[in-house]
């Protein structure tokens, strides 16, 4: 497979170069190196520049809101951002309306859907929640048992959400719910839209294992969506859920192990501050993660090629899913391992991200940063479907092995 990037790619490189150094402060260091406040306020600018360049969503069509460009091109503005330590995502729900949703409504919304949702999104006039998760259906999510009955030109939503990453800062959530109770769990499934701002939603934070306000629960008693707000037709809903699953789990391999290499860095020096750069052990493990991460860049770009023109990543994704959730835990219990009992003195910021490795620029020696981001790790082998589910996955959709047995009646 050819991939050298074509000439034009490469002047968007030199284009978003440019955009960068236009938009960040003088002597920029990456956003890891600023206070909490200073990234706050960094973040808004940044936020209005990406949207005024259509680069907040540059995968997307011009016509609503992006430029249209390909994977290629794609990976090279996010690499750009990563190398740079500018956030590709700037507000807490733009991964997933941008990244998730997005690509969901493109493949399966109408024209009017495209028109009404996407843009609005990007201005941050709509902030999603990803509504799939129940207190009884998370890996067996086709099992799900919200209802939605139709009324009045639309219909009437009972039940309730769990685990809604970001729900607090969300105005809107895009659910999987159960339509028709009578046919084969999977096929009475519809993928709809509502607005959370309504009277019967109520929505509940819940701390995260940091202590943080990191996601929340939605219950729905008699609240309402209308009918223009089904995406992809009544009763198909677990195919728009798949289309947008693969979009979860395997979206931008590229940039992750970027980020990931930038951490490495990190770790390597903070293995050298702490007195340990000699140490055999070590020094195995931490070139095992190296080694790691340019398998993943290889993966990514072996994956970029072999879906480039396809509007799904498909069961692929799980590879992706499967390799950097692995991999992030591995990197903080050697984190942890060299800091030792010093863990117990925390100091420095926490770093701005979550779930993902911290922006160029972080303080390799901040022992705050690396104990937050060894609780998060242990979320990245849970959400977006469990590293079980992902091996069950590449086994009968990539490999061809037999399928597990089903659970029971109806399943
Ligand atoms: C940080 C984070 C953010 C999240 N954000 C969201 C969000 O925004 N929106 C949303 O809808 N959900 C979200 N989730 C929920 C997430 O999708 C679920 O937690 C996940 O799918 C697992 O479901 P569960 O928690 O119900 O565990 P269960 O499904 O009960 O699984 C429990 C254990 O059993 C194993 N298991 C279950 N079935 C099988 C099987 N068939 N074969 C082998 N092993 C199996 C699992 O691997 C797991 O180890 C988030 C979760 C986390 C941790």
């Amino acid at each position: 497979m050819d991939l050298a990037t074509p000439a034009t790619a490469e002047q968007l490189r030199t284009e978003v170069r440019e955009f960068i150094t236009a938009h960040v402060p003088k002597d920029w260091a990456g956003e890891g190196s600023l206070a909490p406040a200073a990234i706050q306020r960094f973040r808004a600018e940044w936020r209005e520049a990406l949207v005024a360049a259509h680069l907040l969503a540059p995968h997307w069509p011009a016509a609503y809101g992006g430029r249209g460009l390909g994977p290629i091109e794609y990976s090279i503005v996010v690499e750009e951002f990563v190398a740079a330590g500018v956030p590709q995502y700037p507000a807490p729900n733009d991964g997933i309306g941008i990244s998730l949703l997005g690509p969901a409504v493109l493949a399966w919304g109408t024209e009017e859907q495209k028109q009404r949702l996407l843009p609005a999104t990007l201005s941050g006039e709509i902030r999603w929640a990803q509504g799939y998760s129940e207190p009884e259906a998370g890996s067996d999510l086709f099992g799900l048992k919200t209802r939605a009955e139709p009324a009045d030109g639309g219909f009437v939503l009972n039940g309730q959400k769990i685990w809604q990453t970001a729900g607090l800062t969300a105005n809107w959530i895009f659910a999987l719910v159960r339509t028709n109770p009578e046919v084969r769990k999977s096929r009475g499934l519809t993928f709809l839209v509502a607005e959370l701002d309504q009277p019967g939603v109520e929505v509940h934070g819940i701390r995260n294992l940091n202590g943080e306000p990191e996601f929340c629960e939605v219950f729905f008693r008699d609240a309402y969506a209308s009918a223009d707000n089904v995406i992809g037709e009544v009763g198909n809903g677990a195919k728009v859920a798949l289309t947008l699953l693969g979009h979860e789990r395997g979206a931008n391999g590229l940039s992750l192990a970027l980020a990931s290499r930038i951490e490495i860095d990190r770790l390597g020096k903070l293995v050298a501050g702490r007195g340990l750069a000699s140490d055999d052990e070590i020094r195995r493990r931490l070139g095992k993660l190296a080694a790691d991460v340019e398998i993943q860049r290889a993966f990514a770009l072996w994956l970029l090629g072999a879906t480039a023109n396809s509007a799904e990543v498909g069961p692929l994704s799980s590879i992706v899913k499967l390799r950097v959730s692995q991999h992030r835990q591995r990197v903080h219990e050697l984190a942890i391992d060299v800091l030792g009992t010093a863990v117990n003195d925390l100091h420095g910021e926490p770093g701005p991200e979550i779930l993902r490795a911290q922006p160029r620029g972080t303080d390799p020696l901040a022992t705050n940063v690396w104990a937050r981001d060894f609780l998060f790790a242990r979320a990245g082998t849970i959400y977006g479907g469990s590293e079980q589910i992902q091996k069950n996955t590449i086994g009968e959709q990539v490999l061809g092995l037999p399928r597990e047995p089903a659970a029971g009646p109806g399943a």
